[in-house]
């Protein structure tokens, strides 16, 4: 029996959706169709069978829409599990998101896309359905927002004992330097 039923690359496109707004910076990585054709390239591989042909500002916009809900969710699941819940089974709804099994290489697996052409839909299905898996196997407090103040971005916990609280290494030095400096200084 396989220990997770989510794939972690789709898990990472769900998470780097959402950082591509850095709120506390008032920072916007997608704020145009160049932006979002690099970032697809990046993640193509967690894209699967999407469509690939000409992006528009159309796409850019319906994309933004799709990085809201995302972001919605991990930062909500861990507070209120059940209105996450609904924002993920109104998304999964929208993309009209479809589990297919696929056979390549000799290995079977199932992912879940989109029966229409969009690539928001797809990139919704992905993300959604991936965050969705994480909440059933390890529950919603996987999901959250880091504790660095300045930085606030989300991330998921897909570790054994699940005890994350900042994005990255970085912001947890960050911060443990920032305690032992207000430990240490005069008053
Ligand atoms: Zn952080």
């Amino acid at each position: 029996m396989p220990d997770t039923c989510y794939t972690p690359s789709a898990v990472q496109t769900a998470v780097d959706l959402a950082n591509t707004l850095r709120p506390v910076k008032g920072e916007d990585a997608l704020e145009t169709v160049e932006q979002l054709r690099a970032f697809l390239d990046d993640h193509s591989a967690a894209e699967g069978a999407g469509p690939r042909r000409r992006l528009t500002r159309a796409d850019l916009a319906e994309v933004r829409e799709v990085r809201e809900t995302v972001r919605a969710v991990l930062e909500r699941a861990s507070t209120d599990a059940a209105a996450t819940a609904a924002l993920i089974n109104g998304g999964l709804r929208r993309s009209r998101a479809t589990p297919v099994l696929r056979h390549e290489h000799g290995r079977w697996w199932t992912e879940v896309t989109s029966d229409t052409g969009r690539c928001s839909a797809h990139l919704a299905a992905t993300t959604l359905s991936a965050l969705a898996a994480v909440i059933a196997t390890l529950g919603p407090a996987r999901l959250g927002v880091c504790a660095g103040q300045s930085c606030r971005a989300t991330f998921a916990d897909l570790s054994r004992n699940g005890s994350k609280q900042y994005c990255t290494r970085t912001c947890a030095h960050r911060a443990s330097v920032a305690a032992y400096r207000s430990r240490n200084s005069p008053r």
